[in-house]
């Protein structure tokens, strides 16, 4: 008697103890009522690789990585898609069937997905972006806010070059500016979004100064521990509105999730709570 295989996804990184997507996947394969299992996996850098090339093999059908690896597993796969090439970095492995290992990056999908389902009235073509940060989480947004037709995006980042790397990849319509300037970028922007990891828990706040934000900016932190940063509660009290991290992490996991295991999960506040867990 055959048995049916039981798809088998995870989750790469170091550290990985902190990682929520095990708890978002565990949640839908369970109200979806399907076979399968999602696993954290601290993997370290000399072992990636061999860890990738053995994974298929064990009855793994794709898995999400996360830091330190989401550069390197781009070098690793062999096929990506146009938008992690793009990003330079992948979050999302898909094993096919014929043994090549596909790379693909949601990032961009799960931030823009994010604001669209918060239902704020702020549209791409409402008029610039402001950025903090110019790290792998900003390349993601980036490319993102760029294809769905925001005008201008202002990047401000300690590390000047980085940002400027930013502008020679993606051209024209990204502008940069001075990290003892940040404030400076608000006062045009339609939406404004922390893309650094400062506010995290454990991480000093953003000290940008903030009196220059317009009423009817949107606000988003991609940081979601605390689900309400002091951007965000700043923000709020000057009545803007505002959309936390954690939707992003929520609607990344999607494409993964029905190209593992087959069905399309829908992200609710039953998700939101599950991750919370
Ligand atoms: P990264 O590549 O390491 O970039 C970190 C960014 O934070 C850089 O711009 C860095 O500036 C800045 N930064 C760090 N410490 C700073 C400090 N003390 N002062 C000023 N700037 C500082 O990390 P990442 O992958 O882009 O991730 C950034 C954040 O986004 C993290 O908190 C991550 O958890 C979050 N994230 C959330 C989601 C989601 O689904 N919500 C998805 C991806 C990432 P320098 O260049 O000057 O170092």
């Amino acid at each position: 008697m055959t048995h049916p295989k039981i798809p088998l996804a995870g989750v790469i990184g170091s550290p990985i103890a902190h990682s929520r997507s095990p708890n978002i996947h565990g949640h839908w394969l369970k109200t979806l009522g399907l076979p399968g299992h999602y696993i954290p996996m601290k993997v370290e850098a000399e072992d990636l690789e061999s860890v990738l090339r053995t994974l298929p093999k064990a009855g793994f059908v794709g898995v999400n990585v996360t830091i330190p690896h989401k550069e390197r597993v781009l070098e690793i796969a062999d096929l990506s898609t146009d938008r992690a090439t793009l990003i330079g970095a992948a979050n999302t492995l898909v094993f096919r069937k014929d043994g090549k290992i596909q790379a693909d990056n949601t990032d961009g999908y799960g931030f823009m997905k994010n604001l669209e389902a918060a239902g704020t009235s702020w549209t791409p073509a409402a008029g610039p972006a402001a950025l903090f940060g110019a790290g792998g989480a900003a390349r993601a947004v980036i490319a993102a806010l760029l294809q769905a037709g925001v005008p201008e995006i202002m990047i401000s980042n300690r590390t000047r070059v980085r940002a400027e790397a930013l502008q020679a990849d993606f051209g024209k319509r990204i502008q940069v500016v001075d990290w003892v300037q940040a404030g400076n970028m608000l006062d045009d922007a339609a939406l404004v979004v922390n893309t650094t990891s400062l506010g995290m828990i454990g991480n000093p706040p953003l000290r940008v100064p903030l009196d220059g934000l317009r009423k009817n900016t949107l606000v988003t932190d991609l940081v979601y521990t605390p689900l309400k940063t002091r951007l965000l509660q700043t923000a709020e009290e000057m009545g803007c509105a505002t959309v936390d991290g954690l939707g992003m992490l929520l609607h990344q996991a999607v494409p993964g999730f029905e190209r593992w295991f087959g069905e399309r999960p829908t992200v609710d506040s039953a998700t939101r709570a599950a991750a919370l867990r």
